[in-house]
C-alpha cells in the first residue's frame, strides 16, 4: 500500500485525505492546530458556537459527493436544510430586497422593481448559465498540467465563449437598470475576495448558482462538514496528527520524498499540500531552486484577495431576525471597494455581512440568546497591516455603531455577553494564510485556470497541491474540487 503524506487539515486537505484513504492508500494527515477545519473552524465557548470562516453553503452536490464516493449516505454525515429567503440585502437609502430561490417569490421581488428589470434579470441568468456550463466542463472540473492542456483548440474556444474579459459590474449594467439589482449581482465577487469593478465577469455566476441550486444550512453550522470529514477519514482507517507543524517538504533530485516535522523525518511515496500555496512555497520549500518560477520575489508580486475583520458576538437577548444571511451595503459601495483593493485603507463606511445561525439552530447559543457573526471585508496585509489593539478597538466601535444605526440590533452593545474578533493577522498566524488573504491568491485572469498554481507541482514529482490558492480557486465546494483534481493527478502518475 502506497504511503501518502498530507499537509494541513483544512477542507481541501481533509477531502484529499478521505478520497485517497478510501482508494486504498495509507494516508497520514498533519495539522498544525489542535482541531481540523482550517479556516472552516469553530469557536465553542460559554455555550455559544460560531463558525469562524465559511457560512454560506452553495453547490450542495459537491459537499455530498465525497460521502457518496466513499459509499456513505451523505445525510448520515451532513444534515442539511434549504435556506429561504437565501439573502436579505439592505441599502442605506433605498428599500431592502429579499432574494428567494423560489421563482414565484423571486418574480415578486423583481417585478416590485420593474417588469423591464425582471426581464433583464432573467436574461442575465440565462446568459451566465450558458457561460457557467462552459466553465464547468472546460475549466472547473479539469486540471492543467502542461501548456497543451490549456493551449489547445477546444480550451481556447471555450475561453473565448466565456467572454470574461470585462468586470462583473459592467457585464451586468446592460441587463438591469436598478442600482440595487446591479449591486446584488455584482457584489458576490467579494465572496472570493475580488473586486466587482475589476474581477472577471464570469464570477457573476455566484448569484446564479445560489438561485439555481439553492443555499443550505448544515445543522450545527458549517463546522459540521469539517467534523464529518474527520470522522469519515478515521472510519476509513486514516491517521490524523493535530498540533503537528510540518516544517519542510523534502525534495531530492526533483522528487518530493517526505516531510520534516521538528526533528523527525517522515518518508512517503507522495505528498499533497493543503496549506496555502504561497505560504507553502516560501516556508515549506526553502530552496528556491526546487520551486521553479515560484521564487520569493514572484510570490510577493502575485496579487492577493482581500481579507476580513470578524466579530463573533454572543448576546443575551432574542432579536426579530428575518434572514440567516444579510448584507448591508455602504452608502458609496464603489468607494468602499476601492479602499479594499486600490487604496489599502480600512473602509470608513464599510459594507458588512451578518449571519445569525441561531435562527436555524437554537443549540448554537444558550436558550433565549443569539449567536451573531459579523464580517467586514478589509484589505489584505500587504496593503494594510496595522492591526494593533487600538485599531481593533476603534474598528469594533465603528462597526457596532453601524449595527446600532442600520440593523435590528439597536441595543446590541448592552447585551453582549461573549465576544471575540478575528483580523487578517489571525488568519495569517492561525492558518498560515499568506498576507492574511482569506481567499488566497486573487482570481484575476492572470491567476486563473492554467495560470493558477497547478494541482500537480510542475517542478518536482510526487508533489500535489490543493486549496484556495490553487486551481480552480477559493470557496468550500471549489477547494473540495481542487482536492479531487489533486487526487486525480496523483492517480494518473500512479497508474
Ligand atoms: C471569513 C471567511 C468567510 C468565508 N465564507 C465562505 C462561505 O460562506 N462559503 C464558502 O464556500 N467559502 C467561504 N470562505 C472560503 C472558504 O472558507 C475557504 O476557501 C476554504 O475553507 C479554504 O480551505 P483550504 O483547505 O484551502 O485552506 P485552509 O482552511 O487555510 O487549510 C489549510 C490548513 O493547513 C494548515 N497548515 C498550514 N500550514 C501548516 C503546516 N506547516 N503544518 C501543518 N498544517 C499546516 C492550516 O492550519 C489549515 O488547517 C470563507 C472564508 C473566510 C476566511
Amino acid at each position: 500500500m502506497k504511503k501518502v503524506l498530507i499537509v494541513g487539515a483544512g477542507v481541501a486537505g481533509l477531502t484529499a485525505a478521505v478520497r485517497l484513504q478510501y482508494l486504498g492508500y495509507d494516508v497520514t494527515l498533519y495539522e498544525k492546530n489542535n482541531q481540523v477545519g482550517g479556516k472552516m473552524n469553530q469557536i465553542k465557548e460559554e455555550g455559544f458556537c460560531f463558525d469562524v470562516g465559511p457560512t454560506i453553503v452553495m453547490m450542495k452536490d459537491i459537499y455530498e459527493e465525497i460521502f457518496s464516493f466513499c459509499q456513505r449516505n451523505p445525510a448520515d454525515y451532513l444534515p442539511m436544510e434549504k435556506v429561504d429567503p437565501m439573502l436579505h440585502l439592505y441599502f442605506s437609502e433605498e428599500p431592502p430586497l429579499s432574494f428567494s430561490s423560489d421563482l414565484t417569490q423571486l418574480m415578486h421581488t423583481l417585478e416590485s422593481i420593474s417588469e423591464e428589470d425582471a426581464q433583464g434579470y432573467l436574461g442575465f441568468l440565462s446568459d451566465i448559465y450558458k457561460r457557467y456550463l462552459i466553465a464547468k466542463d472546460a475549466f472547473i472540473t479539469r486540471s492543467f498540467r502542461s501548456f497543451w492542456d490549456f493551449y489547445n483548440p477546444s480550451s481556447l474556444m471555450a475561453g473565448l465563449k466565456l467572454r470574461t474579459f470585462n468586470d462583473a459590474y459592467s457585464s451586468i449594467v446592460k441587463f438591469v437598470k436598478d442600482e440595487r439589482l446591479r449591486k446584488s449581482l455584482a457584489f458576490q465577487t467579494l465572496y472570493i475576495g475580488v473586486s466587482p469593478y475589476q474581477g472577471p465577469s464570469l464570477y457573476t455566476m455566484i448569484p446564479m448558482i445560489e438561485l439555481f441550486y439553492g443555499v443550505y444550512f448544515i445543522k450545527g453550522g458549517m463546522y459540521t462538514l469539517a467534523q464529518a470529514l474527520e470522522r469519515l477519514f478515521k472510519e476509513l482507517g486514516g491517521k490524523l496528527y493535530c498540533n503537528t507543524i510540518v516544517d519542510e517538504i523534502l525534495i531530492e533530485n526533483k522528487q518530493a520524498i517526505g516531510l520534516q516535522i521538528g526533528k523527525e523525518t517522515v518518508f512517503g511515496d507522495a505528498i499533497i499540500c493543503g496549506a496555502d500555496f504561497p505560504y507553502a512555497m516560501t516556508a515549506l520549500i526553502p530552496n528556491e531552486n526546487d520551486r521553479g518560477k515560484y521564487t520569493d520575489k514572484k510570490i510577493k508580486k502575485m496579487e492577493y484577495s482581500c481579507s476580513c475583520f470578524l466579530m463573533y458576538l454572543g448576546v443575551d437577548k432574542k432579536y426579530d431576525v428575518q434572514a440567516l444571511h444579510s448584507i448591508y451595503f455602504a452608502k458609496d459601495f464603489k468607494r468602499n471597494v476601492d479602499q479594499l483593493f486600490e487604496e489599502g485603507t480600512l473602509p470608513d463606511d464599510p459594507s458588512f455581512y451578518i449571519y445569525v445561525p441561531t435562527l436555524m439552530d437554537e443549540s448554537l447559543a444558550p436558550s433565549e440568546n443569539e449567536a451573531v457573526y459579523i464580517l467586514v471585508p478589509v484589505p489584505e496585509l500587504s496593503k494594510f497591516s496595522d492591526w494593533s489593539s487600538a485599531t481593533i478597538e476603534k474598528y469594533r466601535t465603528q462597526v457596532l455603531n453601524k449595527l446600532k444605526e442600520e440593523t435590528i440590533f439597536k441595543d446590541i452593545d448592552e447585551h453582549i455577553v461573549f465576544e471575540k474578533q478575528y483580523t487578517p493577522k489571525d488568519f495569517q498566524t492561525d492558518f498560515n494564510a499568506y498576507n492574511g488573504a482569506t481567499f488566497g491568491l486573487k482570481p484575476t485572469l492572470k491567476q486563473s485556470n492554467y495560470y493558477r498554481p497547478h494541482n500537480k507541482f510542475a517542478y518536482a514529482d510526487h508533489l500535489y497541491f490543493c486549496g484556495s490558492s490553487t486551481h480552480p480557486g477559493a470557496g468550500v465546494p471549489i477547494v473540495m474540487q481542487s482536492a479531487k483534481l489533486a487526487v486525480e493527478e496523483l492517480l494518473k502518475d500512479d497508474q
